[in-house]
């Protein structure tokens, strides 16, 4: 299997390219580093099955020699980076799917989309079932990255029902593990490297918002399930095991003895108020469940974060 993966110098990218050169598939990276990191896969650098190339895939793609699958995976994802990079997000969503699936249709190879449980907005049903429609406001601030990626999925249906390409999507929710940045800004980074400089940890609105939280091996290794499935419609990768963020900051906290209590700041524009994965269809589809608990992924996640933070300041 030779493998094109965007955005593969992310962090789920990273992760998803060491599976499938574990898998012994050939794979080429395809990632401007936008948000993606080098490091993330400086071990593989030399690897006779693995190649980087560094392209921004809103522009047309061009790859030589045959290609069996292409997985999409380029996207800024964490909020602060979207709206940060709001036309980049809306591009790589928007342009780059059309790209990536030209790109796939051509080649005659196999697609996958990494979609996301933004596509229910601020959900008004839990737990989020595949069939829900969504709850988005298509012009509020995170609107660039939901509305990017419905969109995402609506042409890589259109390419499956009218090209025939043979298409995979997977809507991840909340994931959290080694290789996320400590400054993406989203909760388990922010509280970590407050945390790690003395600060309060930030809880947004009163922190009652809910988020489920899934260890990146889980993540991947039901990405790949469907990867190798004959499921076309998009299914939920993601743990159903449901926190509030105050609750979730007061367990990381745990992990620092010093750090000082928590202060509460503003909740984001249109933050959804509760997040959590209905996985019915991936246990019976994919015979995949989450295997890691919150404490098990949270000491990993800890421990690789301290380390990093160490060798940063030497
Ligand atoms: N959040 C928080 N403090 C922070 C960062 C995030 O309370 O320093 C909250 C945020 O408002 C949201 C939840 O944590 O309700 C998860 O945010 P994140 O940015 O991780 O991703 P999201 O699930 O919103 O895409």
């Amino acid at each position: 299997m030779r493998a094109v993966l965007t955005g593969g110098a992310g962090f789920l990218g990273s992760h998803l390219c060491d599976r499938l050169i574990a898998e012994g598939w050939d794979v080429l990276v395809l990632d401007n580093l936008v948000t993606g990191v080098a490091t993330n896969l400086a071990h593989l650098q030399g690897h006779p099955r693995f190649q980087m190339q560094r392209m921004d895939v809103t522009k047309f793609i061009d790859v030589p020699g045959p290609v069996d699958y292409v997985l999409h995976f380029a996207s800024p994802a964490s909020p602060v980076d979207y709206l940060k990079l709001p036309i980049q997000t809306l591009k790589v969503g928007s342009l780059g799917t059309h790209n990536t699936l030209g790109l796939a249709l051509a080649k005659k190879a196999k697609f996958f989309l990494a979609s996301t449980s933004e596509c229910y907005g601020d959900p008004e049903v839990s737990p989020q079932s595949e069939e829900y429609w969504g709850h988005v406001n298509q012009i509020g601030p995170r609107g660039v990255y939901d509305e990017a990626k419905r969109f995402a999925e609506a042409i890589t249906m259109a390419y499956h029902r009218y090209h025939g390409v043979d298409t995979h999507i997977v809507r991840i929710f909340n994931t959290y593990g080694p290789r996320m940045r400590l400054n993406d800004g989203r909760a388990l980074p922010n509280f970590v490297h407050q945390a790690l400089t003395g600060q309060p940890m930030t809880v947004y609105g009163e922190g009652q918002q809910t988020r489920s939280f899934c260890y990146v091996s889980d993540l991947i290794d039901g990405i790949y399930r469907l990867a190798l499935s004959s499921e076309h419609l998009p299914v939920n990768i993601g743990n159903p095991q449901e926190i509030t963020i105050l609750e979730f900051a007061e367990r990381v906290r745990k992990h620092f003895p010093n750090a000082p209590p928590v202060v509460f700041r503003p909740l984001p524009q249109d933050d959804p108020k509760q997040r959590c994965p209905d996985i019915r269809k991936a246990q019976r589809l994919l015979q995949w469940q989450p295997k890691v608990g919150l404490e098990e992924g949270l000491g990993i996640t800890l421990d690789y974060f301290k380390k990093s933070f160490a060798a940063e300041k030497k």
